[in-house]
């Protein structure tokens, strides 16, 4: 049985964030880590398909610069950071015409009138959905593409299925940077130095409640005795029930999780085949003015920091449908997307090209994109933040934070919450440090 004063469960940014401040705090912290690499959703890959240019399959944005914690990391480190709004160009469609300055501009200002008319709604009834929100705005022209963006392709879920309060609370300002070389490269290089991380160890079981508040952690390599545990899986492996817990969780953490499952959001990538770009400059976005409430919106970056492939993303139910369906039928909606503004062109140019389709949902460890709050529930963030056995358990990641919900800040800055929890818990039972 190995002692140390935390131990902690991942080694995704709210596992390593919680160890930086065991670390910064002068006590020991162990991190156990199931897969074979840190970074969870953080995870910049080199995959071929792409030709071998780094590719973040998870995160690719520091959010909200201006107030990021990461962002000063990476300047003090030298890092470069890619101005990824100011070097993006915008295609947005109105059926197979691009929208004129006219229409840009009332898309543009519809936001804020939208933005008003959910916090009316939320103070009048202290929730709702946001797909009610929408409903509430029948002669508003841009509703229907306002909450695409904002429920199934920023936050991985369709409307109807998600708080407007939690949407409120976590809408992120400011601008977003791309650290040069991808996000889980970064975390890699900048956020593992002094830290005890042991990989290929899950954890299977969490038992509190020893002398003085101890916990155990049980893996395949052994047990660890610690002072405190901070756990910071997401949701969707807390809900699958893979990670027990002994005694079981109070009923008000139970409910936090089942309050905020995890949304699905896919990238689609498709490399073309010859020289032809589509009359696009480079690090250009492409979208479109929907239609309907809950049509399928598809938004995709294309020829990004001038590579030769064009990027799409989807989310909620039919990122979950096509992760269903397989990925040749992710493959061919993208394409069927890009036709409606491009037409053959797109099926000459990406015929027989390489393809790739991010996946999850499929990876055990993780269990989707990141978690939304259902109707009602915007505080189970909090509540799942909150400390268990005096702080001898806490519970951290995207899921915990407020209002970087969802984001690498949001994970990096609730762990190292936690951290200051636990630390006062262990030193409140005078746990010795060497
Ligand atoms: C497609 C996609 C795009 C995104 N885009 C952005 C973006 O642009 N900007 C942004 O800020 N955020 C983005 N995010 C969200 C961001 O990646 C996450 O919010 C953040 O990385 C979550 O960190 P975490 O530490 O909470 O969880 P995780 O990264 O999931 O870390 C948890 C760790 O626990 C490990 N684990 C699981 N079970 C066990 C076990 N039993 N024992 C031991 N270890 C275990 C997992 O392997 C994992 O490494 C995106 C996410 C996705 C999926």
């Amino acid at each position: 049985m190995t002692e140390t004063d935390i131990v902690i469960i991942g080694a995704g940014l709210a596992g390593l964030g919680a160890a930086a401040a065991v670390r910064d705090a002068g006590r020991r912290a162990v991190v156990l880590e199931a897969s074979n690499r840190v970074g969870g959703r953080a995870w910049t890959d080199y995959p071929a398909a792409l030709g071998g240019v780094w590719f973040d399959m998870g995160a690719i944005w520091f959010h909200d610069a201006e107030h990021n914690p990461l962002v000063p990391i990476a300047r003090t480190a030298g890092d470069t950071l890619l101005r990824s709004d100011e070097i993006r160009k915008e295609r947005t469609f109105i059926g197979n015409r691009l929208a004129n300055p006219a229409e840009l501009a009332a898309f543009g200002n519809a936001w804020a009138d939208y933005e008003a008319a959910a916090d009316a709604l939320i103070a009048s009834r202290g929730d709702a959905s946001l797909a009610e929100v929408t409903r509430q705005r029948p002669n508003d022209p841009w509703a229907a593409t306002i909450e695409a963006w904002e429920g199934p392709v920023i936050c991985a879920v369709d409307a109807g299925r998600f708080s407007a309060l939690d949407w409120r609370r976590n809408a992120l300002g400011g601008s977003n940077l791309v650290p040069d070389g991808g996000i889980g490269a970064f975390v890699q290089r900048r956020l593992t130095g002094g830290l005890a991380i042991r990989l290929n160890t899950p954890v299977t079981r969490v038992s509190r409640g020893g002398a003085g508040g101890r916990v155990t952690v049980e893996t395949p390599a052994g047990s660890i005795s610690a002072g405190a545990c901070i756990v910071t899986v997401s949701t969707g492996v807390l809900a699958s029930g893979m990670l027990a817990f002994d005694p079981v969780l109070p009923a008000r953490v139970l409910n936090a999780v089942q309050s905020l499952p995890m949304g699905l959001a896919m990238k689609v990538a498709l490399r073309a085949t010859g020289p032809d770009r589509l009359d696009l400059p480079l690090h250009c976005s492409v979208d479109r003015i929907l239609e309907r409430q809950g049509e399928p919106l598809m938004p995709f970056q294309c020829w990004p920091f001038g590579r030769d492939y064009v990027q799409g993303w989807i989310g909620g139910s039919v990122a979950l449908d096509l992760a269903k369906a397989g990925e040749a039928a992710a493959v061919d909606f993208a394409l069927s997307y890009l036709r409606r503004a491009f037409g053959g062109r797109v099926d000459r140019l990406f015929a027989g090209g390489a393809s790739l389709v991010t996946h999850w949902d499929a990876d055990p460890l993780v269990r989707g994109a990141y978690c939304y709050a259902v109707p009602g529930s915007a505080h189970a963030r909090d509540t799942l933040a909150e400390p268990v056995s005096d702080g001898h358990l806490m519970f951290a990641g995207e899921a915990c934070h407020v209002p970087f919900a969802g984001t690498v800040a949001g994970a990096w800055l609730s762990g190292q919450t936690a951290a200051r929890t636990a630390l006062a818990a262990i030193r409140r039972q005078g746990f010795a440090v060497e």
